[in-house]
């Protein structure tokens, strides 16, 4: 999505007694060899030559441990393209986060997973496009992906490493959500993430063909929860509803600035994935300021924290601190104002229009992608 600024920035509202973050999402690259169409990194990806070094992420690293932050995810794009992978994952080791590495396993050779387990690596999340290589290979537009997958997954457990299975659902796949479910439990996965596609960055220009219809979503409903019984104490199923079908908003981050930041590759410190979605937020970078200052003072951050920034129809809710207002990101895009209640609510009076906009999606019919892919600044739409 491009921003595009307002002439005044976002001010900094709140002064509340911080929470503690628990979670850090360090975005290590955002180079990968997929191209989804439903990825939600942003348009203009962080070049290689504009990554944070080495040196840079330890201390973020040492800063996250003294901020609070039990679990570091390293992620990316796709994080085992950084060569200093292992020697950031022993710091963090050493620093005490807790590691999780998201990966999307193309390219990931045995003895660089032998080495990543050396290295301590605590948990390993590897992303499938689909639970067949005909989807996989499609959806990634990478012919092979999906054998590739299967062999790292083998290779994670042959090293005793806990292994989840991450899969993003969309038209072309949810489907498939039975066939996810045995797939992870073939790979002895403990765990599975099926999240549906979130249409902010890229997605957002694949929306058309990524949506899926009203009643594909309630039947991956019953699915999810019949096999949530079935499978109860084999495999936990974490399921991210989608809330445009639905009555309320999710708790997008558990609320903003709440429990967790997010470290962009160069070093941007954002309150969640999709936050640069939001023209005029004020983000402070690592290179000039350290992690609890920026948790602390950032006006990105202070922008949305609490429930004061709230209009009244939030305010004056009793599930203002169940669902914080839902999604920042998602007002901004359909709204057109960051600040203004997710319409994802069915109280909001864009609901309808919402609703709309996705059932039109779904029914448009479009197939074809729009692959993920660097672009240049005057390229980018
Ligand atoms: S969503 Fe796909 S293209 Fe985007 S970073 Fe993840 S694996 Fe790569
Ligand atoms: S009005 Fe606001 S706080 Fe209440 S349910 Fe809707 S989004 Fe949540």
């Amino acid at each position: 999505m491009n921003v595009v600024p307002r002439s005044e920035p976002i001010a900094a509202p709140v002064a509340v007694p911080l929470p503690v973050p628990y979670g850090m999402l360090a975005e290590l690259t955002h180079r990968c060899p997929l191209m989804c169409p439903y990825c939600s990194n942003p348009v203009e990806l962080d070049r290689r030559n504009a990554e944070l070094d080495t040196e840079s992420w330890l201390r973020v690293f040492g800063e996250a441990a003294r901020l609070g932050v039990l679990q570091v995810h390293l992620s990316g794009g796709e994080p085992t393209a950084r060569r200093d992978l292992e020697e950031m994952i022993r710091h963090c080791v050493k620093v005490g986060l807790y590691t999780n590495l998201i990966t999307a396993g193309v390219g990931v050779t045995p003895e660089r997973l032998q080495a990543i387990s050396e290295a301590g690596v605590d948990h390993i999340q590897l992303s499938f496009q689909g639970a067949t290589a005909e989807v996989t290979d499609h959806v990634s537009n990478f012919r092979g992906a999906h054998e590739r997958k299967l062999a790292v997954a083998r290779e994670v457990r042959r090293l005793g490493i806990p292994l989840t299975i991450n899969s993003v659902v969309h038209r072309a796949n949810i489907h498939q959500i039975p066939d996810f479910l045995e797939l992870a439990l073939s790979l002895g996965a403990k765990r599975i993430e099926i999240a549906h596609a979130q249409y902010y960055g890229w997605a957002l220009r694949n929306r058309g063909a990524l949506m899926p219809t009203r009643e594909q979503v309630f039947e991956a409903l019953d699915v999810v929860e019949e096999a949530r019984e079935r499978l109860k104490g084999v495999l936990t199923i974490d399921a991210v509803v989608p809330d445009y079908y639905a009555k309320y908003p999710k708790a997008c981050m558990n609320g903003w600035g709440r429990q967790s930041l997010n470290v962009t590759p160069s070093g941007k410190v954002l309150p969640c994935h999709a936050a640069e979605t939001i023209p005029n937020l004020d983000f402070w970078n690592v290179r000039e300021h350290s992690l609890a200052e920026i948790w602390q003072a950032s006006p990105a951050f202070n922008a949305f924290r609490g429930t004061d920034w709230m209009p009244e129809l939030c305010r004056s809710c009793e599930r203002k601190e169940k669902d914080w207002g839902g999604c920042r990101c998602q007002a901004m895009a359909i709204a057109g104002d960051a600040a203004a209640t997710d319409p994802a609510c069915h109280k909001s009076p864009l609901h309808g229009h919402l609703l709309a906009l996705a059932e039109a999606d779904a029914a448009a019919g479009v197939t074809d992608y729009d692959y993920r892919r660097f672009t240049t600044p005057d390229r980018a739409q």
